[in-house]
C-alpha cells in the first residue's frame, strides 16, 4: 500500500509525518519536492529567502504537538499574548489579552523555514517515508487500481493515492484536469521583517487601512514580521521607495506603537488570490492546502484550515486503511471532500467577507464596521465570540 504526496512544503511535509505515525508502517509513503528546504539556509543569510512566517492558532499548534514535534516547534516559535485590532486612521481599537481569558497564549508565530526544514530531518529518518528531493513528476499514469509516476530522476512509483500538496494552481492536480475559481484582490503583500524601538513582547498589531490589512507579528530576537497589503498599482511606487522613505510610510500608519521603526529588512512581493479548486478529489487524487484553496491573508487562516484538511484526509486514509478497504477509492476520498466542505466555505467567506467590508467605501459599510469596531471594543459578550472563532479548532 503506498500514497504520494507531490509537494513537500508545510501542509505535504505535516501529512507525511501524520500519515507514518497514523499507519504505524503499513503505508510506505512518498513524499516528492522541487526544492530542497536546506537550500533557503544560505538564502536566509544573504536575506534573499522571504521570512515564510505564519500565524497558528492554539488549536492548530496543539494538533502539531501530537505529531512529537514539541521541542522543534518550540524553537520556532513566539508566542501571541495579546492582538491589537484598529481601523486607520481612527482611534477606535479591540484589545485581546491572553491573561484576559485565563490563558498563557492566544497562539503562536512559527518561522516555515526553520520548521519544515527540521521536519525534513525527521522524516528522511522515518522508516516509511521516502522523500525524493529535488525531483519533479515527469509521467503519471492513472490505471484503475493504481497510479503508476516516474520522477525526473528516473525513478518509478506505483501508489493507490496520490496527494497534491504542491501550492496553488497545483501542477499535479492540473495534470489530471483539475480547475479552480480564481479571484484577483488586486492587492498585493509586501512581506519583510522589521525592527522597532520597543521590543514586542508578544504583542500582535492588525489595522485595517483603506488599501488593504497591515499586519505586524512577533518573532524571535525582538524581530516582527510586517505583512502589509497595498493595492497593486502601488507596487512600483513602493518596491523603489528607499529604507528610509519605507519606514516612514510604515510609521505614518502603524504609529508609535512598538516605538520608532529602526530597520526594514529586504521586501517580498505577494499577489494575493483566493483560489479554490471546483473539486478538492478525482480519480485517486485528493487536494490539500493551496493546492485545495489560498487565501488572502488577512484572518491568517490559510494553513490553520489546510491543516484541519490533512487532520481530517489522514483520519479518513487511516479508517479506510483498518477496515481493508481501498484507500485510494472514490468512495473514501468523497468523505473526505464531504467533511471538509462546510469549514472551507465558512473559512473562505469569513476572510472574503472582511477583504471586501474594510476595503469598501460606500456609506453605510464604512458606518457599519466603525459601529462593529466600536461595540466590540466595548461588549465583552461580542470579545468572547471573537475570541472563540480566533482560538477555535473543529474537525468533526
Ligand atoms: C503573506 C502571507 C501571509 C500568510 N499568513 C498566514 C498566517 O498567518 N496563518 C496561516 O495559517 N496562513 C498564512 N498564510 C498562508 C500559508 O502561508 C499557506 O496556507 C501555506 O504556506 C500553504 O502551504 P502549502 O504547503 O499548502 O503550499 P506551498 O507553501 O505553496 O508549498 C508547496 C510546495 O510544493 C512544492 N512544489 C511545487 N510544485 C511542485 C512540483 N511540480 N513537484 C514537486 N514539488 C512541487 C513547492 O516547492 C513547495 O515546497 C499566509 C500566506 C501569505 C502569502
Amino acid at each position: 500500500m503506498s500514497i504520494i504526496i507531490n509537494g513537500g512544503g508545510i501542509t505535504g511535509a505535516i501529512l507525511a509525518l501524520m500519515l507514518s505515525k497514523l499507519t504505524k508502517g503499513d503505508v510506505e509513503i512518498s513524499l516528492i519536492e522541487k526544492h530542497s528546504p536546506y537550500c533557503c539556509d544560505a538564502q536566509l543569510s544573504l536575506n534573499i529567502c522571504p521570512p515564510q512566517v505564519i500565524a497558528l492558532s492554539r488549536g492548530a499548534y496543539s494538533e502539531l504537538i501530537r505529531l512529537n514535534v514539541a521541542p522543534i516547534l518550540s524553537s520556532c516559535s513566539t508566542i501571541i499574548k495579546q492582538v491589537e485590532v484598529s481601523e486607520y486612521p481612527w482611534f477606535n481599537k479591540v484589545l485581546i489579552k491572553a491573561r484576559d481569558y485565563q490563558l498563557s497564549e492566544l497562539g503562536y508565530v512559527i518561522e516555515l523555514n526553520i520548521f519544515r526544514k527540521r521536519l525534513f530531518d525527521i522524516l528522511c529518518n522515518q522508516s516509511t517515508v521516502t522523500v525524493y528531493c529535488p525531483a519533479i513528476l515527469k509521467k503519471i499514469k492513472r490505471e484503475k487500481k493504481n497510479n503508476i509516476i516516474i520522477l525526473d530522476n528516473g525513478y518509478q512509483i506505483v501508489s493507490k493515492l496520490m496527494v497534491a500538496a504542491d501550492g496553488a494552481y497545483s501542477e499535479l492536480a492540473t495534470n489530471c484536469g483539475m480547475q479552480w475559481f480564481r479571484w484577483n484582490y488586486q492587492q498585493i503583500a509586501v512581506v519583510s521583517k522589521i525592527t522597532t524601538e520597543i521590543p514586542h513582547f508578544g504583542r500582535a498589531f492588525e489595522i485595517f487601512t483603506e488599501h488593504g490589512p497591515l499586519a505586524v507579528l512577533p518573532m524571535s530576537n525582538d524581530y516582527s514580521v510586517l505583512i502589509w497589503c497595498i493595492s497593486d498599482t502601488r507596487q512600483k511606487e513602493v518596491s523603489i521607495w528607499n529604507k528610509n522613505k519605507f519606514s516612514q510610510e510604515l510609521q505614518n500608519i502603524f504609529g508609535w506603537r512598538l516605538g520608532k521603526i529602526l530597520n526594514v529588512e529586504r521586501r517580498f512581493f505577494y499577489n494575493l488570490w483566493l483560489t479554490r479548486a471546483h473539486s478538492h478529489i478525482s480519480h485517486r487524487l485528493a487536494l490539500v492546502g493551496n493546492a485545495a484553496q489560498s487565501l488572502h491573508p488577512v484572518a491568517g487562516q490559510g494553513f490553520n484550515l489546510g491543516l484541519r484538511d490533512i487532520v481530517v484526509l489522514s483520519k479518513v486514509i487511516v479508517q479506510a486503511l483498518y477496515q481493508n478497504l481501498d484507500i485510494g477509492d472514490y468512495s473514501v476520498l468523497n468523505k473526505y471532500q464531504k467533511h471538509r466542505y462546510l469549514d472551507q466555505c465558512r473559512i473562505i467567506k469569513i476572510t472574503d467577507g472582511l477583504v471586501r467590508l474594510f476595503s469598501n467605501h460606500h456609506l453605510p459599510l464604512v458606518v457599519t464596521r466603525k459601529m462593529g469596531l466600536f461595540f466590540l471594543s466595548y461588549s465583552t459578550l461580542l470579545k468572547h465570540l471573537l475570541v472563540n472563532v480566533i482560538l477555535n479548532w473543529k474537525t468533526d
